[in-house]
């Protein structure tokens, strides 16, 4: 395993798949796994291309492009989002779905990992087009997705209105309603209490729990900048103003918003900064806001980082520019691989995607196990148990890392795939 680890070191990319082989590269040596696992481990068992012709609403014809990988299944049903973004590309739905397999581990709840994509600008689309490209996109993957096999749910420019279309499109193809077949739909149609604010409220416990245990501060009385303000980034900031942390400054594509006035931190009520933005158009336009960019707020002098938007934004480039004790990815893949060791060395600690926005697939896993229950738990109910399945994988995380003085990616990656093998030969993968 050697040789694999040191192809690590000469690693840095922007493709999300060569930086998820680079990660997973950096733990052989700490893995006591065969060969032939690793090299299972490399490869998604299935990667699924599919064309999308669709004629949009102003009579035009547009081909698009969709894929469905699932990378490992040893430990329960495919489980993953699903991204509509135009740089959606087929490595990085691979390197999302190896992140799934690993994120589902770690929070230790019965799925694999898979993650699907089209390659389209949401925006630039209507309402119409976006649902008809959907319902085809559930037409072309039909056989490869269901309860049993592969649940997808919300990723970045997907919600759950997409999700209740997909439910919908799936449903009518097999004559009857199948609510267990995605996550993270609407409430009324069977989606959970609390599953939409789930992964920003994991990100803020793990946020809670790291400066207790490497500063030994209370949450209170800390300093946050949140890069991005989609589902998971606005959440993140909601739960923590609720927990009275400072959170500075908030960013979205247009910009970042840095918090002016003598005590330096957003104090309004979540919601009113929310209702700006969204009145507004962005964050940039929140009064009594100083507008910086978004490189400029990774590089902010605050305790705790959170990069919430997508991959490759903390790199070689910048890393060493960052001022943040503690960074918490609330993102997947925010941080490349040489980025980490240069953090590492400037003893910066980084809070894995794998473990941070787990919050979100352990909800949509008790999403799912309501849905073949028929069952509705109260919103407390998920919350509570969110709160201490969150804690214990913080924990079983941290005590590994410092067993083995190691950094808490690896910490996280060592449990996770120690788990997948560990399923894959009591099933006999060989
Ligand atoms: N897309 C989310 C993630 O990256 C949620 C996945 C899910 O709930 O299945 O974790």
């Amino acid at each position: 395993m050697q040789r694999q680890h040191q192809e690590f070191n000469k690693i840095e990319s922007d493709n999300p798949f060569n930086n998820a082989l680079a990660q997973l590269a950096s733990v052989t040596d700490m893995l006591s796994i065969e060969p032939e696992y690793y090299e299972m481990l490399k490869s998604p068992e299935k990667e699924i291309t599919v064309s999308l012709p669709l004629k949009l609403s102003d009579g035009s014809v547009s081909t698009f492009i969709g894929y469905r990988v699932q990378h490992n299944n040893a430990r329960g049903p495919y489980k993953g989002g699903i991204r509509y973004h135009p740089n959606v590309t087929l490595d990085e739905v691979k390197a999302l779905a190896m992140w799934m397999t690993w994120k589902a581990a770690i929070i230790d709840i019965p799925f694999g990992g898979a993650k699907g994509g089209i390659t389209v600008d949401p925006k630039k689309l209507t309402l119409d087009d976006l649902e008809r490209l959907t319902r085809k996109y559930v037409n072309a993957i039909e056989k490869d997705i269901g309860p049993e096999s592969d649940i997808p749910a919300p990723d970045v420019n997907t919600n759950s209105q997409t999700m209740a279309w997909i439910m919908n499109e799936y449903s009518k193809l097999k004559g009857h309603n199948v609510p267990a077949v995605v996550t993270g739909k609407p409430v009324e149609l069977g989606g959970s209490e609390g599953r939409i604010s789930a992964t920003g409220r994991g990100v803020a416990i793990c946020i809670r729990e790291s400066v207790k245990r490497f500063l030994q501060k209370d949450v209170k009385d800390v300093t946050v900048a949140i890069q991005g303000f989609g589902n998971v980034g606005s959440f993140a900031a909601k739960s923590l103003m609720e927990m009275h942390a400072k959170v500075v400054a908030i960013s979205d594509v247009f910009g970042a918003a840095k918090a002016k006035g003598e005590k330096g931190y957003f104090e309004v009520p979540f919601e009113k900064l929310l209702e700006a933005s969204n009145r507004l158009g962005s964050v940039t336009k929140i009064p009594g806001a100083e507008i910086i960019s978004n490189a400029e707020l990774l590089e902010l002098d605050v305790d705790v980082l959170v990069p919430a938007a997508l991959e490759n934004q903390i790199t070689e480039a910048n890393a060493r520019k960052i001022k943040s004790k503690i960074i918490v990815e609330a993102a997947n893949g925010p941080t490349t691989p040489m980025a980490d060791k240069i953090l590492e060395s400037m003893r910066v600690k980084v809070v894995p995607d794998i473990l941070a926005n787990s919050g979100g697939v352990l909800v949509s896993y008790f999403e799912w196990v309501q849905n073949l229950n028929r069952d509705h738990w109260l919103e407390d109910e998920v919350n509570g148990r969110l709160e201490s399945k969150m804690v214990r994988a913080f924990k079983d995380v941290l005590d590994f890392s410092e067993k083995q003085n190691c950094d808490l990616r690896r910490a996280a990656l060592v449990i996770a795939v120690n788990r997948v093998v560990s399923a894959m030969k009591l099933g006999g993968w060989h």
